[in-house]
């Protein structure tokens, strides 16, 4: 096997680690599934297989859930405080710190993204989220609530951990999802059953060792490597009590369905297609950055990527200038190269996707004011793309491209009624952004769309304390802040006559 990059970009450590014989972590032990099958994993920026990762069977599906329920029930898990239980999910904010330039490689080798963003906002927003929960872990809190019951009653609510968790992340953000998920499922006091998308498997491969280092007890977090029927089986499975989606729209429907079985509980954080508002009165020099980095930052395969532009006529072309600019100045290449700004989409099956979609816009009559097609020869390089007076119907607006695509269209009046008509003219709900130097007009905007997150003069930063999730096909739940907390735990009410 060979791993087929610069070897001046990867350290030792990686490419030994990346090579090595890969296990499935169950019971705070490597296990190969007892199928001996394995999958391969492939560098996005050349197709070139880089590792082979375990394929859990239904077998050890079984085994994950097992050892997880037995770390729910009893044993160190279920008896620590709520202290020491914080402090574990800090130490591993603290691990994810220690290696942080090692995992930020495997996750540009793995994923295609640049190695400078995954350093600095996938590894360093998992470590701090982990540390933010920590803190929640000894705030926990419950209710003392009056009665009017006849006769004397003492009254409480207690939130408890929801039991056994079966996590299922997509491939974009392969550590910091696993971050998103695994943080607050900690804090509160749950276990997991974790399943990385088979596309991106290494950095939670890495994460075994870093769990088992930071002294998490046995069975608490077990790692299932495998495609999508791993998923299914722990959906299905009676002894899980809810399942935490990331990922398509149509995996998340599947899931709600595979739920019934025993009812578990279940959030899911899918798909979006986010508007951007650009008024007249913006600062441009602020918008068309921010705008930018909204659609083609990791490769415009963000959840809450900003791909459709509303901007008013008046600015429309120079945005659209501007725009252009931003898309050139993009250095593409291989995400282990420091100085490469846009990477590679992560498979074939996206790249064919995003290829088609650069297609249809350009049959459906959509101007190309930037990019347009592929970019080199090897790869699944797309150049950052602007479409311009492109209308409601076409798909590339319509439809969730997962690539660095934008779609602009002009506004001439203002309108907020008919202005939010058009952002919310969408299935999805997950984002949008409104820039303007009128902050009556932004916040009046703000209210007036359907979305889970509305930013003001940016796109995209998440911060580990504000709330994150979807309205409409965008799923529901909500990650981050203590919201994440109350995803994973559940509300009992005792009620004592005295
Ligand atoms: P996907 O199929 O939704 O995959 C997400 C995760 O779900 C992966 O771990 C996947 O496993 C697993 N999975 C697949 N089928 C399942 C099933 N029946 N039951 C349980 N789990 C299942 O995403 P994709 O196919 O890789 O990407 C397709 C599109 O999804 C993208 O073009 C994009 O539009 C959207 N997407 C959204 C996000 C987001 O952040 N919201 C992230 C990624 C993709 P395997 O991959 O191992 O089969
Ligand atoms: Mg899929």
């Amino acid at each position: 096997m060979n791993i087929l990059v610069k070897n001046d970009f990867l350290s030792t450590e990686v490419s030994n680690f990346v090579r090595a014989k890969h296990y499935l972590f169950i019971n705070n032990k490597k296990v190969l599934p007892r199928s001996g099958k394995t999958f391969d994993v492939l560098n996005p920026a050349n197709g070139q297989k880089i590792a082979e990762a375990p394929e859990a069977g239904p077998e050890e599906v079984e085994d994950a859930v097992r050892a997880a329920r037995a770390a729910f029930e009893s044993g160190p898990w279920a008896r620590m405080s709520p202290n020491d239980r914080g402090k574990l999910v800090w130490k591993f904010g603290e691990l994810l710190e220690k290696y942080g330039d090692e995992l930020a490689q495997i996750e540009s080798l793995d994923n295609g993204k640049p190695v400078t963003y995954a350093r600095n906002v996938d590894v360093a927003f998992s470590a701090e989220l982990m540390r933010y929960m920590a803190g929640w872990s000894t705030k926990i809190l419950g209710n003392s609530i009056p009665v009017s019951l006849p006769g004397d009653w003492h009254a409480y609510t207690l939130r408890e951990p929801v039991g056994v968790c079966a996590q299922i992340i997509p491939w974009n953000f392969p550590l910091l999802m696993a971050a998103w998920k695994l943080a607050p499922a900690l804090a509160a006091g749950c276990t997991i059953i974790l399943k990385p998308a088979e596309q991106t498997p290494l950095s939670a491969l890495r994460l075994a060792d870093i769990i088992a280092e930071a002294g998490f007890p046995a069975g608490v977090v077990n790692i299932l490597t495998g495609d999508g029927r791993v998923g299914a089986a722990l959906v299905e499975h009676p002894d899980i009590d809810k399942v935490a989606f990331t990922g398509s729209t149509e995996v998340g429907k599947l899931i709600m369905k595979g739920a019934t079985s025993n009812l578990k509980k279940v959030s899911l954080e899918l798909g979006g297609k986010s508007p951007a508002i650009v008024f007249d009165d913006a600062d441009l020099d602020v918008a068309i950055a921010g705008v930018a980095n909204g659609i083609f930052f990791n490769s415009g395969q963000c959840c809450t990527a900003g791909s459709r532009i509303y901007a008013h006529k008046k600015i429309f072309d120079k945005l659209m200038a501007g725009l252009a600019l931003e898309a050139g100045k993009a250095k593409l290449g291989l995400g282990l190269d420091p100085a490469t700004t846009v990477g590679p989409l992560i498979s074939d099956e996206q790249f064919g996707k995003v290829c088609g979609y650069l297609e249809a816009g350009r049959r459906d009559g959509a101007e190309v004011v930037a990019g347009g097609s592929r970019w080199g020869t090897e790869g699944y390089f797309v150049q950052p793309t602007v479409f311009a007076h492109t209308t409601p119907e076409m798909s590339v607006v319509r439809e969730e491209i997962f690539g660095p695509v934008v779609c602009a269209m002009p506004f001439d009046d203002d309108d907020l009624e008919s202005l939010a008509r058009k952002a919310n003219d969408t299935v999805y709900g997950l984002g949008a952004s409104v820039w303007t130097r009128d902050i009556g007009r932004a916040h009046k905007m703000a209210r007036r769309i359907k979305a889970g997150t509305v930013w003001i003069n940016s796109h995209l930063p998440n911060d580990v304390a504000l709330p994150f999730g979807g309205f409409k096909q965008s799923g529901f739940g909500r990650e981050m802040g203590y919201e994440a907390i109350e995803l994973y735990t559940h509300v009992k009410t005792v009620a004592a006559s005295l």
